[in-house]
């Protein structure tokens, strides 16, 4: 009966992988389709500096306009993306963008602000990622000052020594370097300080979490690790006004959310980018 059991299990399973496989492989196929058909777009989300209440820099966010099953998440799509390969391509084309929105926001008037992009972990263990990040500077005419890479904790930390050489590889080209999903991966303090970067993120889950006294300990120690080592720290995934008094009252430096402002169309950015958030940093009236 064990037997039996066991093998009817294992069908199971078999099957069960099968139809992810077959599934992975038409969103490959998709993606692949998508890449080349326009159905890719950035969003950009405003970062605010508490210390102007002004939007200082925007992260972009891809995403999937997918003709029969609407907008799909990079929550979906980067991890298969990631599997594939495709995700150079899709990382390359990202950059693009970037650069044609950058142009765009130029011919406006608009002031100069630095875009965030992230990198998945597969890109930037290519050993050529500094070479194509110049290249694209240089076709691109885009300040590097004006670009913030961002990288998941776990990504530079798994083989800390080969990365601090290639972080500041890009560095060296003029990059701004961020940690994100910072405080969810095992940093080693004495390599954190070696790094060479100019920013944490905080992550998100520590922002929801701050009604709690361990979430508010995290986000504290974080914030307190930035200033000894002299870091531009960053909070993401800001919804409530109680969550932003906590960060302004703590010194945190940027803030971004969608209290302030959801992932914008590029043609929204305008808008945005003029508008004074100071009165939100303000905290609400104790009772
Ligand atoms: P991330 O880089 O940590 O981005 C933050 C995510 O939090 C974004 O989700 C953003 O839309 C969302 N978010 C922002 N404010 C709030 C808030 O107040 N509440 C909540 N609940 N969420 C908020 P999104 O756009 O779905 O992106 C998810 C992840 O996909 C990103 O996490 C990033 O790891 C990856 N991703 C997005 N765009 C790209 C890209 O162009 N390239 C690569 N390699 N990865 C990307
Ligand atoms: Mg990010
Ligand atoms: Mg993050
Ligand atoms: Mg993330």
């Amino acid at each position: 009966v064990a037997k039996a059991a066991g093998r009817a299990c294992f069908r199971f399973y078999d099957e069960e992988m099968n139809a992810r496989a077959v599934e992975q492989l038409k969103m490959e196929e998709e993606l692949r389709y998508a890449m080349s058909s326009n159905q890719l777009e950035l969003r950009y989300q405003p970062q605010i500096d508490t210390a102007t209440g002004t939007v200082v820099s925007m992260e972009a966010l891809v995403r999937w306009k997918h003709p029969d099953r609407g907008m799909i998440s990079p929550l979906e799509f980067i991890p298969v993306a990631e599997r594939t390969g495709q995700i150079i391509e899709l990382g390359d084309w990202v950059l693009g963008e970037i650069n044609r929105h950058c142009r765009y926001w130029d011919s406006l008037g608009l002031p100069p602000f630095r875009v965030c992009v992230n990198i998945s972990p597969i890109q930037f263990n290519q050993d050529d990622l500094p070479k194509r990040m110049r290249a694209f500077l240089e076709s691109a005419h885009i300040p590097a000052n004006r670009l913030e890479v961002e990288l998941t904790e776990s990504a530079i930390m798994n083989d800390a020594p080969a990365n601090i050489k290639k972080l500041s590889e890009l560095k060296e080209l003029g990059l701004e370097v961020a940690v994100d999903d910072f405080g969810t991966g095992y940093s080693s303090l004495s390599y954190l300080k070696r790094f060479p970067i100019d920013t944490l993120k905080i992550d998100q889950s520590f922002v929801a979490d701050l009604d709690t006294t361990d979430g508010a300990a995290i986000v504290d120690a974080i914030i307190a690790l930035s200033n000894t080592l002299n870091l531009r720290v960053i909070a993401e995934g800001i919804e409530q006004k109680d969550q932003l008094d906590y960060l302004v009252a703590k010194g945190c430096h940027l803030l971004q959310g969608y209290y302030f402002a959801r992932p914008l169309y590029p043609e929204d950015v305008p808008d945005t980018l003029q508008q004074d958030f100071s009165a939100d940093l303000t905290p609400k009236p104790q009772d």
